[in-house]
């Protein structure tokens, strides 16, 4: 099933209540048609963060389809609070990954070559140094089935182990974190560039792999630059 719940639409009962989370709902609108180049069909979300409360994208309409009092906002435990249509089928995976780690914003894609290194089953190595933006590696969360806590746990417990915002999910697709959505969306497009540049590389021979040592030093000038790959905290 390439495109998850295809059983949104507005709900009439629902009540808008625009100006809950206002913010993060019009930075949702803002960001959400970004989707539409990354991943195909309607496949991808994405949600920001505001104390306990999230901004997400609603499942199975066009990204460029809803207004800010359309957007779902669900609390931490995925209750719905507001906004007219029903939200993505992966909110237990936003919510697990913003319960563990508190992320400003979170982008998950079914980009193509994200996506091809999830049938792989590869995590991503630091062939380049804008890895950095996101870790030192995208590791390979395990398979489990989409919207459920399993798949929550398992992104959760491989973006922890490696120490990365990003995480590969097998036979699934790609999350991002950041500490905006801006910044989310700007690192998922790094990843599934640095996906491409590792599959290209790959068949022609072995890429070789930044060191340790080598990666340390991107970190310190990402840092004095000004661009902070662990901004969010994690
Ligand atoms: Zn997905």
């Amino acid at each position: 099933m390439s495109r998850e719940g295809a059983d949104s639409d507005v709900d009439a009962d629902a009540n808008p209540d625009p100006d809950l989370l206002r913010d993060a709902r019009e930075a949702v609108v803002e960001y959400a048609p970004a989707l539409a180049d990354l991943t195909p069909a309607r496949t991808g979300n994405l949600s920001v963060r505001e104390g306990e409360r999230v901004a997400v994208t609603p499942t199975g309409v066009p990204y460029d389809s809803f207004d800010a009092a359309d957007v779902p906002v669900v609390s931490l435990d995925g209750g719905r609070l507001a906004g007219r249509m029903a939200p993505s089928s992966e909110v237990p995976m936003h919510t697990g990954i913003y319960k563990h780690d508190r992320p400003g914003a979170i982008v998950h894609t079914h980009s193509p070559w994200a996506t091809t290194m999830a049938t792989l089953h590869r995590k991503l190595p630091p062939v380049h140094y804008m890895i950095a933006a996101v870790g030192r590696e995208v590791p390979l969360a395990d398979y489990a089935p989409y919207g459920t806590e399993e798949l929550a746990a398992n992104v959760v417990a491989a973006m922890a182990e490696a120490d990365s915002d990003a995480a590969i999910l097998a036979n699934h697709g790609l999350v991002v974190t950041g500490p905006d959505v801006e910044t989310a969306v700007e690192n998922t497009r790094h990843v599934e560039d640095l996906c491409r540049l590792y599959l290209r590389a790959s068949a022609v021979g072995e890429p070789h792999v930044l060191s340790d040592e080598q990666m340390a030093t991107v970190e310190e000038r990402f840092e004095s630059y000004g661009q902070q790959p662990d901004a969010d905290g994690s």
